[in-house]
């Protein structure tokens, strides 16, 4: 029985009542047998019942029914009946409740039973569906059966639903005027003067026969015989109803009459006598002929009074049959939640889809729904984390306190919801749908690359999110990795956030703490606590792993809050704000530390308990860095840890920070006619592109005055920032979708290439038509060597007309192109819209992100000035934007083309190498067809160089990342990529670059033939391998498989292993060699330019990522020219690094790489760059903001916005 979800006897019955067997197809299920859909609630909200099916009014056939009398209490031998049928659609349904034991059950569901106070029934089977059915009509009788899946319980349900026995086209037959007409007229021309002289009423021919019917099951003398020649039957009947006649049992004859001559004449039917309802299974033709006049009953009062005078037949008024249904399914009574029995009607309103989850309906009082929530549990538990989540978010929605117990209950057994295993995947890059098809060492594998590289508290997170993946995989091993990931007393001591002076009374709290976070922690808390129970030999710390014992002593919350200095307790407290009160709290009374832990513990599971789980209650580190003088970090509020790199890099710029900071007075004036000739990207501003981008510059703003006056050593980015940070154009709605992200270095198995997104182009191009990527520059191949060219669509087109694409003249006035922004919708959707910027984040990397900053700074302020093609000249310009010009040289003609770039792309080609061997590859001449050469210079290099280093490579089909090392020179000299120097002339330099290129050129007949002996058809082996191992096998096969070579060749292989090794060991010092020759070259190329020494710019800061080419982490190393450090910035953590660290080879699988390099020039490196501004407030103000930001704060966490019942379904 396990595995199937069940419903409940009441929501059963409630699915009956809108399950219509017409249109089974179109609802995609059967609502009645099958459970519903699991229900998404980021999915707008749909009808779970189609609109057509028909809302039954069951009326109950007396006759055949055995009903519960009143007050019966079913026992082991009752078995009750309702047979009905609907007056709306008058199909007929038979329900069978039969609670007659096998033996071992004796004891059904009722309502005293606090087991089982209900039925939950499991579907078992249908029988008579006919699979051929007409576009699923069913015709014949249906019978579906069911049984309880309580245990005790002996009950078995099977409902019967037969069509109409007046089919649609037999209904059209007795009564529609035109066939009535047609009918009359036959008959006057059959019976002459015989016939009436008014044609039939549509009324009469069900009324007749259903008075035929009535005589027929109470027979009397002489009236079981119609002659058809009957005026009235002539013209009602005449003889094209036959078949009706026919069907209900009705015999005809012809006989002989009085004059001799031959008459037709009809008999009526002669039905057995009434039976016992349960005496057959199939109904008799008794049952038959009282179905029939049930519906003509029904189709008889159809008609208004005035067109039914003088009818015969006197109204039948069955009784409603739910209630019997109810009564027989033992659920007429059962306890029902307040205020909510309106849903109940047979009406349009549905209950929330987490109900019908539950197999439980809206009215269930609170103990009902979790018995309905055990039920489904003890039936199909492999969706434990849906059903746990229907039951949170219930409990939530109706604010029910002791649901929200049991919940918090089952939580801490280690329940979860749906959204929190789906997140523990994508938190690993794992996509949940792919899950089943991905083993547990994967898992385990993806988890350990990354311990490596993470902070202590993110490695923590990772456990967590492991862990759930352990419970909800049900997989041993998955969970023993992550709690065993912990091994020393000082790793378990931190998980706990815990140090070494504090004793063993506080570990419960900790404890506590951690698993009311996340009840999957326990395992994980357990092991910190047995390892730090080893460690001090702790024997109290051993029993309350054993007894869970050693309870803290209690404290009063308002105490608690009291403690924190925290006056209304009310409202929401930002969880960095109320760490920085607890830690200056700490710092003036070293003495009641325990005190405020214990406080703080209370005061966050009273915080977590009014306004929802919050991830981010850190215990604030114990860094020692002093908080005047050293930079804050971010915290990661999603997939986005890059944003945190860009962030933090942008803030260490001086002159943009300041420019944000007082960003005010020169922000892009919004009217028209201001807005008419701004360009930015080449592209025209729209009103709402200007207004993203001002929106974005106060969200930055209001980050850089936090990373400057906060009183902890990390803050929260909002995530407003986040989503406009990953926005093109107009709005969170817009976010770059990866169809975008192929307009720039294309993408490699639907990843884009780890490079700079051109500035927005198709997407917010006023033409914003195909034209735009039709445009010759718009280069899709994506192809190593031409990527540079590639990125010249970041930059405008400073040359005449010429290379204009087509459709981007920038001259040309702006139709509108869209529709205007959707108004940005209450907070249900602010979270959505959050959930899309985060999946759009999985898919983007750094540099990109910096593109669309500088974008979006650009169409925010005012321009100073324009530059080519009305291009506007501002900060992010002066500071970042390059005019990089490419040369072609055909048949020694120059044709030169300049665009404004942001930055520089470099390759490693698979080989570690310097920054400078890459850049001259990037410059260096390229052969193009016909003879053509190309090369760049800088015709103007800005102060701010941004490289990006392509690490996404594609290989036998697949994308792989370039781990090769970068090697950085502190001090880099552009001297060699400028169009002149301080000391050299054009034409000198262009000497020492035809020198450069020929020993260029044979680097790379070098590195072709290098490709060829390292690249095989097989994966991970270079060609002298493939021969080795193809030498070993040889080797082998010849002496444990001899029949598989015949004579012959076994002579010509007798030599082969050995010639197949030699050749190997020939090839295998090439390689090396080679490997050599190319250093060697590469330093000669080098050296060219060695004493080209004007133009040095000064190494600032390396973007890392650590990972796979489908996932990983980022952070980033940024100097500080003032103090002469460098610092990591690892999300939340920023540290002192060492350079041994920052340049060094890291000898691993997956070793972190450098993705981007940022170099500023040698002398404005202390005007333009700051690494520390830091002037922490006082907390007086910092308690202040917690009051102003609170509104906002709580509406972004709000989950369950939209929990009560569903009104959007229109009503008929
Ligand atoms: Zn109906
Ligand atoms: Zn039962």
């Amino acid at each position: 029985m396990a595995g199937k979800p069940g419903k409940t006897a009441p929501r059963l019955l409630q699915d009956l009542l809108s399950y219509d067997p017409r249109f089974e197809e179109r609802a995609k299920r059967n609502l009645l047998t099958s459970a519903p859909p699991h229900h998404d609630p980021d999915a707008p909200p749909t009808a779970a019942v189609p609109l057509r099916n028909c809302r039954h009014n069951f009326l109950n056939k007396e006759e055949q029914s055995l009903l519960p009398r009143p007050g019966e209490e079913p026992d082991h031998a009752t078995v009750y009946k309702v047979a009905s049928y609907c007056s709306r659609c008058r199909y007929h349904f038979d329900v069978v409740v039969d609670h007659r034991d096998n033996g071992e059950r004796n004891d059904p569901c009722r309502r005293n039973n606090r087991e089982f106070p209900l039925h939950h029934f499991l579907f078992q089977g249908e029988d008579g569906r006919d699979e051929h059915a007409l576009g699923g009509f069913q015709t014949k009788p249906r019978t579906f059966r069911f049984s309880c899946s309580a245990s005790p319980c002996p009950t078995d349900l099977s409902i019967r639903i037969t069509p109409p026995r007046l089919s649609e086209q037999d209904v059209r037959t007795l009564t529609d005027r035109a066939v009535l007409r047609r009918r009359w007229e036959a008959a006057k021309l059959r019976a002459g003067d015989r016939a009436d002289t008014i044609m039939a009423r549509p009324v009469d021919a069900p009324d007749f026969l259903n008075t035929y019917l009535q005589d027929s099951l109470n027979p009397q003398k002489g009236k079981a015989r119609i002659p058809l020649l009957n005026r009235k039957f002539l013209k009602t009947f005449g003889k094209d109803c036959d078949s009706i006649l026919e069907k209900v049992g009705f015999t005809s004859a012809v006989e002989t009459d009085d004059d001799g001559s031959p008459a037709h004449v009809w008999y009526l039917p002669k039905p057995p006598p009434a039976g016992h309802p349960l005496d057959s299974t199939e109904p008799t033709q008794r049952n038959l002929i009282e179905d029939v006049r049930y519906e003509l009953n029904t189709i008889i009062l159809d008609y208004p009074e005035q067109e039914r005078l003088g009818a015969r037949h006197v109204p039948m008024n069955p009784q409603f049959a739910r209630h019997p249904m109810e009564r027989a399914l033992g659920c007429d009574e059962y306890p029902r939640v307040k205020g909510r029995t309106a849903t109940r009607s047979a009406n349009h309103e549905e209950d929330h889809p987490y109900y019908a989850g539950l197999g439980a309906v809206g009215d269930f009082a609170d103990e009902l729904l979790s018995f309905a929530y055990r039920r489904q549990m003890a039936v199909d538990e492999a969706n434990a984390p849906y059903y746990f989540e229907c039951l949170q978010d219930l409990a939530v929605g109706r604010g029910s306190e002791s649901l929200q117990g049991e919940v918090a209950v089952l939580a801490s057994q280690g329940c979860f919801k749906r959204s929190e295993v789906t997140f523990a995947y994508r938190y690993f890059d794992i996509e949940p749908a792919h899950a089943h098809a991905i083993n547990d060492d994967h898992i385990i594998g993806v988890f350990r690359s990354r311990l490596a590289d993470i902070s202590q508290a993110t490695a923590q997170e990772s456990r967590r999110q492991l862990q759930i993946i352990g419970l909800a995989r049900g997989s041993d091993t998955i969970k023993q990795a992550a709690s065993d990931s912990m091994e020393t007393y000082e790793q378990a001591l931190s998980y706990l956030g815990m140090d070494k002076g504090q004793d063993d009374e506080f570990i419960p709290t900790m404890a506590l703490m951690k698993t009311s976070e996340n009840p999957a922690n326990k395992d994980t808390v357990n092991r910190a606590i047995q390892i730090i129970a080893e460690e001090r030999n702790s024997q109290r710390l051993r029993d309350y792993l054993e007894h869970g014992s050693m309870a803290p002593a209690a404290m009063d919350i308002g105490e608690a809050y009291a403690i924190l200095q925290v006056n209304d307790r009310t409202v929401y407290l930002e969880p960095d704000i109320l760490a920085s009160q607890v830690q200056s709290l700490i710092e003036s009374n070293p003495d009641s530390i325990p005190r405020i832990q214990e406080a703080l513990t209370i005061v966050r599971q009273d915080q977590e308990s009014r306004f929802g789980k919050s991830s981010d209650y850190q215990m604030s580190s114990t860094v020692d860095y002093p908080v005047e003088t050293w930079p804050v970090g971010c915290c990661n509020i999603g997939n986005t840890c890059y944003l945190n790199s860009v962030l933090q890099f942008l803030f260490t710029i001086k002159p943009l920070r300041e420019m944000v900071l007082n960003c005010e007075g020169n922000l892009q004036k919004l009217t028209p006619e201001a807005l008419e000739t701004k360009r930015v990207g080449r592209m025209a501003v729209s009103l709402a592109r200007a207004e993203t981008g001002q929106q974005f510059v106060r969200e930055l703003r209001k980050l850089f005055d936090r990373m400057i006056r906060a009183r902890t050593h990390n803050i929260r980015p909002e995530r407003t920032l986040a989503a406009l940070a990953l926005t093109r154009g107009e709005g969170v709605d817009s976010v770059v979708e990866p169809d975008t992200v192929q307009l720039g270095l294309g993408e490699i198995g639907g990843l884009p290439v780890s490079g700079p997104l051109p500035p927005p182009t198709k997407a917010d191009s006023a033409m914003g038509d195909d034209d735009a990527a039709k445009a010759p520059e718009h280069d899709k191949k994506g192809d190593n060597d031409d990527a540079k060219s590639d990125t010249s669509t970041t930059a405008m087109d400073l040359t005449d007309s010429l290379n204009v694409p087509a459709g981007a003249t920038p001259s040309v006035p702006e139709p509108p192109s869209r529709p205007p922004p959707i108004p940005p919708r209450p907070q249900a959707s602010a979270d959505q819209g959050f959930k899309k910027v985060e999946e759009v984040a999985r898919q983007q990397d750094a540099a990109e992100i910096l593109n669309n900053v500088f974008d979006l700074l650009s169409c925010a302020f005012e321009g100073e000035s324009t530059l080519r093609d009305g291009e506007q000249l501002d900060l992010i310009k002066k500071l970042f934007f390059s005019d990089v010009t490419t040369v072609r040289v055909t048949n020694g003609k120059r044709a030169s083309k300049s665009d404004l770039q942001d930055n520089v792309h470099v390759s490693t080609k698979d080989r570690d190498r310097t920054l400078c061997a890459a850049l001259d590859d990037e410059f260096g001449s390229t052969e193009l067809e016909g003879d053509m050469i190309k090369f760049e210079l800088f015709e103007e290099a800005a102060p701010i160089q941004i490289i990006n280093v392509r690490r996404l490579q594609y290989e036998n089909g697949r994308p792989r990342k370039d781990e090769s090392h970068l090697a950085l020179d502190k001090v880099l000299y552009l001297d060699r990529y400028l169009k002149k120097t301080k000391t050299l002339s054009e034409e000198q330099l262009q000497a020492l670059r035809d020198d450069q290129w020929r020993l260029q050129s044979e680097l790379r007949r070098l590195d072709e033939r290098r490709r060829t002996l390292k690249e095989t058809d097989f994966e991970k082996l270079d060609l002298p391998s493939v021969l080795e191992e193809t030498a070993a096998w040889v080797e082998t096969a010849q002496t444990e498989m001899p029949n598989l070579f015949s004579d012959s060749i076994k002579t010509e292989s007798n030599g082969l292993a050995s010639q197949l090794g030699q050749r190997a060991e020939e090839l295998r010092p090439e390689i090396s060699e080679l490997h050599g020759h190319m250093d060697k070259l590469e330093h000669e190329i080098d050296a060219v330019f060695e004493n080209c020494k004007d133009h040095p710019y000064r190494l600032h800061a390396i973007f890392i990522h650590a990972g796979s080419h489908s996932g990983g982490h980022y952070w980033i190393y940024i100097y500080d020219f003032q103090n002469n450090i460098w610092r990591s910035y690892n999300d939340e953590t920023v540290k002192e690094e060492t350079e041994e660290t920052i340049f060094r080879k890291v000898q691993r699988v997956h070793p972190p790489t450098s993705t981007g390099i940022v170099y500023v020039r040698a002398d404005v490196v202390d005007e333009y760059t700051q690494a520390v501004c830091r002037n922490p407030e006082t907390k007086d103000v910092e308690m202040k903001d917690a009051e102003a930001a609170s509104g906002q704060v709580i509406n972004m966490d709000t989950e369950f916005g939209n929990i009560e019942v569903l009104d959007g379904v229109p009503k008929e």
